[in-house]
């Protein structure tokens, strides 16, 4: 079997966000760290190789420091990187994202792909299913849990409060949920080995059947206009009513004060 897992390098954002002036991410003030879904969705891919001995290959587009996300996926077990660099991909939305990775994808061999649910900082989670249809196969979304028999596909898919069993012929794609497992951590020797590998990069001339007129900032249909950090709310005021004609009078007086009645 031959599984290839799409990772983002995402900056980390535990620690707040933070704009440059022009409203874009200061990507260089922000930790990189490998998008969470996608971890997970390579953890699954690594389980699968263990129980059937599949070949799993991570690929990403970003820019050459995207090579960092690549090696961690290495040295916690993927057996091979693809990283898709050029100028005149950047600035890509999530279509001309997706149609710039399924023009890399359309080079490999694959039964099973897996992307993250959503990316951290995009936050769009369409990209995965965007590369399913440029691709022409079916997607299983929100995956929290993965089995393989043959040809079939089985995955436990959430959806709000139940779940959904769900099957599908490989080839196909699947979006990996954070909660689908917990994600092994990188052993010294892969770190090693991840160090000497050789990562195969590539560029817009190496992309199939993709238009100029689909990538990059100039391909993109979707435009930021303004982005902005969360206005924190305060921290509000606690009242202890003792009985509830007290709690009314206190509501009804706070809306008074704010002349909302
Ligand atoms: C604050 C902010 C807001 C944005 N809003 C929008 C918007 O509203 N509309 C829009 O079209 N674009 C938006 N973008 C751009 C968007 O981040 C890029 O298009 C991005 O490359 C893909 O979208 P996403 O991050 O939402 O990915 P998602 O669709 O959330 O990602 C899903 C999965 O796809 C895979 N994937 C995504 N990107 C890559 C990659 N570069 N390499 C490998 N795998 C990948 C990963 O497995 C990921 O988990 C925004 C970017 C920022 C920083």
């Amino acid at each position: 079997m031959k599984i290839i897992v799409c990772i983002k390098q995402v900056p980390d954002t535990k620690g707040g966000v933070k704009f440059n002036p022009d409203g874009t991410l200061d990507r260089g003030a922000m930790l990189a760290i490998m998008n969470p879904d996608d971890k997970a969705g390579l953890e699954a891919a690594l389980r699968l190789k263990d129980q059937y001995g599949a070949e799993v290959t991570v690929l990403t587009m970003g820019l050459p420091k995207a090579a960092d996300a690549l090696r961690e996926a290495l040295a916690m077990g993927a057996d091979k990187a693809v990283l898709v660099t050029d100028r005149v991909l950047g600035g890509a939305d999530t279509w001309a994202t997706s149609t710039t990775i399924a023009g890399a994808i359309r080079n490999l061999d694959y039964d099973l792909i897996i992307t993250g649910r959503q990316a951290i900082d995009g936050d769009t989670a369409q990209v995965g299913p965007q590369i399913a249809e440029h691709l022409q196969i079916p997607v299983i979304s929100y995956a929290q849990e993965i089995k393989v028999d043959g040809n079939k596909v089985t995955v436990k898919r959430m959806y709000d409060d139940r779940y959904h069993m769900v099957e599908a012929q490989m080839p196909c794609l699947i979006t990996a949920l954070s909660e689908l497992n917990e994600p092994r951590y990188m052993t010294p020797g892969g770190i090693f080995d991840a160090c000497k590998a050789e990562i195969t990069t590539w560029g817009r001339a190496d992309l199939k059947d993709v238009d100029d007129s689909n990538i990059g900032l100039a391909g993109s249909p979707t435009k930021i206009a303004r982005a902005s950090d969360k206005v924190r709310k305060g921290a509000g005021e606690k009242f202890v009513p003792e009985s509830p004609s007290e709690a009314v009078d206190i509501i009804v007086g706070k809306l008074k004060e704010k002349h909302v009645i």
